[in-house]
């Protein structure tokens, strides 16, 4: 029997389970492309709608793996040589982490996961594995493509909203009980009119660009495979090919690329300098494409108006991480992709994952990110290993 090891984050500090603002989620059954949602065998072992992504939710897993005669082993003691994951990773067969609190595996760690034959993120994106390593291992790497694509979507829609309108300084104003409207609205614009790109417009690239249209923005992408005529007629939107031609124009930059060795650090000081003065940078993708100091120098000088999104590197970001504080920021914690629309998604597809490889059955090609030694599935089209 496999021993499982889930790295998830903490439970909330008022406790588990939380007192829930509402009775139900609506069912999605099918994703904007025809793909299904999950579909694993049996019941589910949670209610859609709970908080499955911290300890103590446990992912909904507990019910099928233990009935199956699995170990689970949840824990969010994640760094150091003494933390439970490192100290259960030598003999575990699977791990399963979440982007948002991720269990690194690092090639220093695989190497000592000795058993390792599955790496499964409960979510999507799965820079927090050593893609390259893994491959050379044999160790299959897989995600719920699409499970919360559509959640990381609203949040860009919101962040440019919150940014290009003032709000979260105008509501802390309110919070405080004050009533300056100059102060508010001093950098307060309308986004109607402005140009809005996006980097990258793959799944949540182009539910980006569908949300923004009704808000009669002039719409812009820039992805190494262009979408079809049609979806570019549908939308209005003018491709680029180079993301310097991209960020020249546009008043509003969403990046949605995936992270790999040669996209990492790509938004530094020479390429924030191709922005057109006083743009706003919209990253939900992953924290590490930026380089953590350019994005605060330039928010400091005025290059950038704004700049928003919920991914740092690493995560949990320190305490004296200057994304916290720096002018002019609309940063939360990773959270837009574990609403618990989201999780309720991603944790039946971290089920049918699991169904399948103990069952012997394909996991679906859409999910894999590596198998069989090399890149594949969604990995093959979004990720390089160099
Ligand atoms: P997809 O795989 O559907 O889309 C990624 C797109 O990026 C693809 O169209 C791909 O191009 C394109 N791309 C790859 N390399 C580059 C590059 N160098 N420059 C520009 N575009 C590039 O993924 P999703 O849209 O579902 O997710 C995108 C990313 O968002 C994930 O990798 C993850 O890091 C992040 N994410 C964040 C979440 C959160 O909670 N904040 C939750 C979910 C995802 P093509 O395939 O055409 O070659």
């Amino acid at each position: 029997m496999a021993k499982i090891l889930c790295v998830l984050y903490p439970d909330p500090v008022t406790g588990y389970p939380p007192k829930y603002a509402r009775k139900s989620i609506p069912e999605i059954q099918v994703y904007p492309n025809g793909q299904t949602t999950p579909t694993p065998v049996g019941e589910f072992g949670f209610t859609p709608g709970e908080l499955l992504g911290c300890v103590s939710g446990g992912l909904g897993l507990r019910t099928y793996l233990e009935a199956n005669g699995h170990e689970l082993i949840v824990t969010s003691d994640k760094e150091g040589a003494d933390s439970v994951f490192d100290r259960h990773l030598p003999d575990a067969d699977v791990v399963i982490s979440q982007p948002f609190w991720p269990a690194y595996l690092t090639a220093e760690r695989i190497a000592k996961a000795e058993k390792l034959k599955l790496a499964l993120t409960a979510g999507i994106g799965s820079d927090h594995v050593d893609l390259k390593a893994a491959a050379e291992r044999g160790i299959t790497v897989a995600e719920v493509t699409f499970s919360n694509s559509i959640s990381v979507s609203e949040h860009v829609v919101l962040t440019a909203l919150a940014l290009v309108r003032n709000f979260a300084p105008s509501h802390t104003i309110a919070t405080l009980g004050g009533w300056n409207i100059a102060d508010c609205v001093s950098r307060s614009y309308d986004i109607e009119g402005m140009e809005f790109g996006t980097l990258g417009a793959g799944r949540i690239g182009v539910a980006v660009l569908k949300r923004m249209k009704p808000f009669d923005v002039k719409l812009h992408y820039y992805d190494p495979h262009r979408l079809s005529g049609d979806v570019e007629k549908e939308l209005n939107v003018k491709y680029h090919s180079s993301p310097e031609s991209l960020v020249n124009v546009c008043d509003v930059v969403n990046v949605q690329t995936p992270l790999y060795p040669s996209t990492q650090g790509f938004i530094n000081e020479e390429f924030l300098s191709k922005f057109k003065r006083g743009a706003y940078l919209i990253n939900t993708a992953r924290g590490a494409l930026c380089d953590r100091d350019a994005i605060a120098r330039a928010l400091e000088s005025g290059q950038l108006a704004g700049y928003g999104g919920d991914v740092w590197f690493p995560q949990p970001a320190p305490v004296d991480h200057p994304w916290r504080t720096m002018p002019n920021n609309a940063m939360v914690p990773h959270i837009s992709g574990t609403s618990l629309s989201g999780q309720a998604r991603y944790a039946a597809g971290t089920l049918e994952i699991l169904q399948c490889f103990f069952e012997g059955k394909s996991i679906r090609k859409e999910y894999l990110i590596v198998d069989g030694g090399n890149l594949a599935g969604t990995g093959a089209s979004s990720y390089k290993l160099d």
